[in-house]
């Protein structure tokens, strides 16, 4: 087993993997070179003082093998003929879904009443520009959903509700930054956000989902107190 740490460093020790490793050799009283890797679990920066410190929780392999993790996105495999589920909307939540659909070996179809990522911008230009808003495409309208084109830093209540290592693991895999895995605090960025909002999209049409936009639900149809369809 790793030993894990919980240590504060100057910012460029905790920038440089050699300055981190001899630092830590020196904690647990060994020479660096018996050291083969110093993973960064958790990081977080304390600017209260003058002197500003960066806050790791550290795994330290000193007798171990270090495998590096690669995150890849599961074994999908195509559910195009198999049984449907309607998703209402392309947010997170609805893109998340859809994923998870494939995984379960079920074919999602996601309708979503705004358009594109890219498309979006367009009418995020007409609101700021010509001050005229799409009610099916604005700010809070649209693939990616309401926070797509805000500046994209992951706020979330879940850690006291599960487990959102997953979900951050799934957004590397489709191109975030490694980073938001360890940060306190993960940041994707609001020029990343529509490119992984794309993939994730050509993921699910790539495994035989569909994404219709431009398709407002305004009605769901039920019978005997079961969900029959939807109308759009
Ligand atoms: C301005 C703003 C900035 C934000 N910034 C951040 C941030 O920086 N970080 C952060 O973590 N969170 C942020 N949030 C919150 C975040 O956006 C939401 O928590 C998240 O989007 C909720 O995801 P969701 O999929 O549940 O819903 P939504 O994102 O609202 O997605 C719902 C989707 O359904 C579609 N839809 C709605 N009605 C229909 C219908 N009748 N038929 C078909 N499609 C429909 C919508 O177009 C939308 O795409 C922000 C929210 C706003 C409004």
């Amino acid at each position: 087993m790793p030993i894990e740490l919980q240590i504060q460093v100057m910012p460029e020790v905790a920038a440089k993997p050699q300055l981190l490793t001899e630092h830590v050799a020196r904690l647990i009283k060994t020479k660096p070179e018996e050291i083969r890797h110093v993973a960064i679990i958790k990081r977080s920066i304390d600017a209260r003082q003058k002197s500003v410190k960066v806050n790791l929780k550290v795994a330290v392999y000193h007798n171990e093998e270090y495998q590096e993790n690669k995150f890849r996105l599961p074994d999908y495999k195509d559910v195009s003929n198999n049984k449907e589920v309607i998703v209402i909307g392309a947010g997170p939540a609805g893109l998340f879904a859809a994923l998870q659909l494939i995984e379960l070996g079920l074919k999602p179809i996601v309708l979503e009443r705004g358009k594109d990522v890219q498309e979006r911008r367009r009418d995020l230009k007409a609101i700021n520009r010509d001050h005229i808003v799409n009610e099916d495409s604005n700010y809070c309208y649209g693939e990616g959903g309401a926070g797509t084109y805000s500046d994209g830093k992951l706020y979330t209540r879940s850690k006291k509700r599960g487990d959102v290592d997953r979900i951050l693991e799934l957004f590397v895999a489709f191109g975030a930054a490694e980073d938001i895995l360890v940060e306190a605090h993960p940041h994707i960025g609001t020029n990343k956000l529509p490119k992984i909002i794309k993939a994730m999209r050509e993921k699910i049409i790539e495994f035989g989902g569909q994404v219709l936009f431009d398709t407002r639900v305004t009605d769901i149809l039920v019978k005997n107190n079961e969900v029959q369809g939807v109308v759009t």
